[in-house]
C-alpha cells in the first residue's frame, strides 16, 4: 500500500473513532474496538493520539464481566467552543456553545431599527467580549457561524435579504478580519433547519422540512439527511410561492406570495393597531373572540402552503418555527385542520407537524453545530 493511502486509511479510522466517542461516551477500548471493527492495536493507537490531542479523556473504570475493568473513554466537549449568531430583522443572538452544543452564554438584542454599520459594530464587540469572558480550552475559539434572513451563495455572500439591507455586505470577510478564525455564513433557514435536525425537534428524521415563520417565511430542506440548498443556495424561498395570483404586490416581485398571508408580520397587520404584545396576551387569557379569529386564520393560511409543501416533499416531518405556534397548540391545531380538509388522508397520517423544540435558539445554535461539524472533519482530514 502507498504510504498516501496508509495515512488516509490511519485518518479514517481516527476520526471514524472520534465520532464514535462523541455519540457513545463514556465507552471503552474493548467496545470501540467491537463497534468499529478495527483492531485493538489500532484503537489503541489512535487513542493513544486523541488523549494527547485532548479530544478524548479517560475517566474512572467501566464495568466488566471480570478481570480488569476498562477504563472508559470520554469526548472532552470543553475542547473548544464555537459562536453562533443569528442576525434577524429585528433582532439579534450571539450564543456561545461547547463542543457538545450545550450554551455557555447567550446574548439578546432588539436591533431596533439599526443599520447594517451598527449591527455590525455591536456584533463584532459582543464577539470579543464573549471571547473575553470564554473558558480556557484546548483549542479556544475554533469558529464563528453567523445567519442572515436572506439568499446566501455558495461563496457565502449575502445576495438579496428582502426584509433588511444586508446585501452584498462583506460579512465573513469582515468578521474573519476581526477574529482570525473560520467564518460561516448561512441562511437563516438552513441554519435552524441544521439545529433542529442535530439537537432539537427533527433528530429522528432524515427528510424534514423546517419552516421559520417571522417577518417572512424561509425553508430549510432536509432531504436524505442533507441541507438540500439547491445549485445557487437559494433553495426553500417558498414564502414567495404564489398563493393568489391576482395577490397584493411583494418585495420580491411576485404578487399574492405566501408570506404575505402566512407570516407572524401579515398576522400581526390582520389585528387592531392598538394591541401590543401585552393586549394580545391578555385577549389570549380572556379567550377573545376576535384574536382567536385572527389566530384561526393564520393558522389556515399556513396551512394552505403547507398542503404545497406536503404535496412537494413527502417528508417525514415539517417543524415550525414560530413562538405563537410553539406556545399556543391552538394555531398548529388550526393548521391540521386546514390539512386535513385539502389532502389525501394518506399524507395526513404519515407527516408529524411539530412545533420547534429549539425556539429562538434553532437557527444560532445551528450555525454553532455547523462550525463543531467542519472543525471536528477537519482535524482528521
Ligand atoms: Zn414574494
Amino acid at each position: 500500500m502507498m504510504i498516501a493511502d496508509q495515512n488516509l486509511v490511519k485518518k479514517m479510522n481516527k476520526r471514524r473513532l472520534l465520532q464514535e466517542v462523541i455519540h457513545h461516551s463514556p465507552i471503552s477500548r474493548a467496545n470501540l474496538s467491537k463497534t468499529t471493527g478495527l483492531n485493538k492495536s489500532t484503537v489503541s493507537a489512535q487513542i493513544q493520539e486523541l488523549v494527547d490531542e485532548k479530544f478524548i479523556f479517560e475517566i474512572g473504570q467501566g464495568q466488566s464481566s471480570g478481570g480488569r475493568r476498562p477504563v472508559m473513554l470520554m469526548f472532552n466537549k470543553q475542547a473548544g467552543y464555537a459562536i453562533g449568531v443569528d442576525i434577524g430583522v429585528g433582532d439579534m443572538i450571539v450564543l456561545l456553545t461547547d463542543l457538545d452544543g450545550s450554551i455557555v452564554s447567550e446574548h439578546y438584542f432588539d436591533l431596533n431599527q439599526s443599520s447594517p454599520d451598527e449591527t455590525i459594530e455591536l456584533l463584532l464587540k459582543t464577539i470579543q467580549q464573549v471571547i473575553d469572558k470564554m473558558p480556557g480550552s484546548p483549542y479556544g475559539l475554533i469558529g464563528i457561524g453567523i445567519c442572515v434572513p436572506g439568499l446566501v451563495n455558495r461563496s457565502e455572500q449575502i445576495v438579496l435579504t428582502p426584509n433588511s439591507h444586508w446585501d452584498n455586505i462583506e460579512l465573513k470577510k469582515i468578521v474573519e478580519d476581526a477574529f482570525q478564525v473560520p467564518v460561516t455564513i448561512e441562511n437563516e433557514a438552513n441554519a435552524g433547519a441544521y439545529g433542529e435536525n442535530i439537537y432539537g425537534a427533527a433528530k429522528a428524521y432524515n427528510n424534514f422540512i423546517y419552516v421559520s415563520v417571522s417577518t417572512g417565511i424561509g425553508l430549510g430542506l432536509v432531504l436524505d439527511n442533507e441541507l438540500y440548498k439547491g445549485i445557487h443556495g437559494f433553495s426553500g424561498e417558498m414564502g414567495h410561492m404564489t398563493i393568489d395570483f391576482n395577490g397584493p404586490k411583494c418585495n420580491c416581485g411576485n404578487r399574492g406570495c405566501w408570506e404575505l398571508y402566512a407570516s407572524e408580520k401579515a398576522f400581526r397587520q390582520s389585528l387592531p393597531a392598538a394591541w401590543n404584545d401585552a393586549e394580545i396576551e391578555a385577549r389570549y387569557k380572556q379567550n377573545d373572540v376576535e384574536l382567536f379569529t385572527a389566530l384561526e386564520n393564520f393558522g389556515h393560511y399556513l396551512g394552505i402552503g403547507l398542503v404545497n409543501i406536503t404535496n412537494t416533499f413527502d417528508p417525514e416531518a415539517i417543524i415550525l418555527r414560530n413562538p405563537l405556534i410553539e406556545s399556543n397548540p391552538f394555531v398548529l391545531n388550526a393548521v391540521k385542520n386546514t390539512l386535513s380538509s385539502r389532502m389525501n388522508i394518506r399524507f395526513e397520517a404519515e407527516c408529524a407537524f411539530l412545533p420547534s423544540s429549539l425556539g429562538k435558539n434553532a437557527p444560532a445554535l445551528g450555525a454553532c453545530s455547523m462550525m463543531i461539524g467542519r472543525f471536528i472533519n477537519g482535524l482528521t482530514t
